[in-house]
């Protein structure tokens, strides 16, 4: 892989942290996707869902900033964001796994909005799309991640597939 494409899938790994786009991750971006998730399913905030979304979602942001905001100052940049969430995270996935799964979990019980047990592939589809991810994409992602194609997504394969993205940049096959 030449320096130009892992550049290019570092950039679309940051991206999809940045909500807001302004060039760094913050407490702010995670927020904005508990907010985006709930009024993208009609979820109050107010309630146990909401909750554990923006719980999950700072525990995310701190478990983040704990790896890769060196510096301290409750921002991570891109060159953090590759120094740390990337490599330092590279030797470690589970590591990652686990701080992403509390929020992973509620994404999912939001997406599950008739509370079957488990999000369907629209919704995860839906959700992944309101995050930021192309429709195709967000397509591709949500079929992949129903590994068995009965049409529904687990937490076991989404927190796997969420760490697997993050710390491991491949050339395209
Ligand atoms: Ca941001
Ligand atoms: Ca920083």
């Amino acid at each position: 892989m030449d320096s130009a494409e892992y550049e290019r899938k570092i950039a679309f790994r940051f991206a999809a942290f940045d909500q807001d786009g302004n060039g760094y991750i913050d407490r702010a971006d995670f927020s904005a996707a508990a907010a985006r998730l709930l009024s993208e399913f009609g979820t109050p905030a107010r309630c146990d869902k909401g909750q554990a979304l923006y719980t999950g979602a700072e525990a995310l942001w701190q478990g983040m900033a704990g790896i890769a905001d060196v510096d301290g100052d409750q921002r991570v940049t891109r060159e953090e964001f590759v120094g740390g969430a990337v490599k330092r995270l590279r030797d470690n996935p589970e590591r990652f796994a686990e701080i992403a799964r509390p929020f992973l979990r509620a994404a999912l019980a939001v997406a599950d909005r008739d509370d079957e047990g488990a999000a369907s592939v629209p919704g995860v589809e839906r959700a992944l799309r309101v995050l930021g991810a192309s429709p195709e994409t967000a397509g591709l992602a949500a079929r992949s991640l129903d590994t068995d194609q009965d049409g529904r997504i687990i937490e076991d394969g989404v927190v796997a597939a969420f760490a697997t993205y993050f710390t491991v940049i491949e050339p395209d096959a």
